[in-house]
């Protein structure tokens, strides 16, 4: 429920349909500390926003079908469920559970984030249909109460909502915007098999020997963001969470040194993974990066997306 929220008539807005644009994530840095007893692992990370946009448009419903929520795929994708369980349909009806609208909506989703790779598709979408709903329904909860709510549905949803650049600390969702200046081209190499995420936060404990808290934001890579210095990004690069995910998938490591090798600045994995992030100095080289990763045949897919872009926001 909203904090301090005063029950409201449910409240129903004049818009007929609501487009909303949210922003898949890249982690610049994760260190994640020994799990606390609610299971979850306390996390320091760094979040930026990239042009890999997820669109929910929602739907005011006919008259005799009101009050359900439901969703299409705009593109159909086995991998992506439409019932209750899909992030945007919870999160439509988180929303409506907590204002007490009963109108239902319809949710039409178009996917660009790679799915189950580690880049918060699933979050980002949930983020957008918050927004679309919020709008269409008139409920007019603020952006901090929408915040609350992302918080309840997934620890990365809050991310999304905000965009940009910030840094995460307990489960990620605590967020603190960081200033980085200029853009930065990354390349995201996809993998045709996801990997779960629990998956690799097991294989992380079962290779963590030391119990530790979870590091701070090293200077140099705040520093970097803020100078808009790419090279000193690259090299700041951290994620905890990559010896695992190459533990599980250890072609992953071949990805990475093609490339670096292409000319990308450094290579990562993406949050949990199996999407390899890698950093080019320039539109350019970054085109280049894409093309050897395409023709080695390593890799589903290679997708450039400039970053940082805004969270999620109406567009129509
Ligand atoms: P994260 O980085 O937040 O752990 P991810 O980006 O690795 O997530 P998602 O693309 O969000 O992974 O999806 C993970 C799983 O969640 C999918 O395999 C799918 O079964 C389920 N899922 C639920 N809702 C959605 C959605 N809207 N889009 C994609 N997958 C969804």
């Amino acid at each position: 429920a909203v904090p301090g929220a005063a029950p409201q008539p449910p409240r129903s807005g004049s818009l007929t349909q609501v487009r909303v644009e949210a922003p898949g994530k890249v982690n610049l840095f994760l260190s994640a500390g020994v799990p606390g007893p609610d299971g979850y692992h306390p996390l320091t990370t760094v979040f930026q926003a990239v042009r890999l946009i997820e669109t929910v448009t929602a739907r005011r419903q006919a008259a005799d079908l009101r009050g359900t929520i439901t969703l299409t795929l705009a593109e159909p994708d086995p991998t992506v469920p439409t019932d209750a369980t899909n992030l945007a349909v919870r999160a439509a009806a988180l929303l409506a559970e907590t204002t007490g609208v009963g109108d239902g909506v319809d949710l039409l989703l178009r996917k660009r984030v790679p799915v189950a790779g580690g880049m918060a598709g699933g979050s980002a979408d949930a983020a957008a249909a918050l927004v679309a709903c919020n709008a269409l329904w008139g409920t007019a909860l603020t952006q901090a109460e929408l915040s609350g709510l992302a918080a309840e549905l997934g620890a990365d949803v809050p991310f999304p909502l905000h965009g940009a650049t910030a840094v995460g600390h307990g489960r990620g969702d605590r967020l603190t915007p960081l200033l980085a200046r200029g853009t930065y081209h990354w390349v995201f190499a996809t993998s045709a098999q996801g990997l779960s995420t629990p998956a690799v936060f097991r294989r992380f404990d079962e290779l963590t020997p030391v119990a530790a808290a979870p590091a701070d934001v090293p200077a140099a890579l705040t520093a970097a963001l803020r100078d808009g210095d790419t090279a000193a990004l690259a090299a700041a690069l951290h994620n905890d969470l990559q010896p695992a995910a190459l533990d599980l998938r250890p072609q992953l490591a071949e990805v990475i040194a093609l490339a670096e090798s292409a000319g990308a600045l450094r290579a990562i994995v993406s949050g949990s993974g199996p999407t390899i992030a890698a950093l080019a100095p320039d539109p350019t080289t970054a085109a280049a990066v894409a093309n050897a990763l395409n023709a080695s045949g390593l890799v589903a897919g290679a997708l450039r997306a400039d970053a940082p872009i805004a969270g999620a926001r109406m567009v129509g």
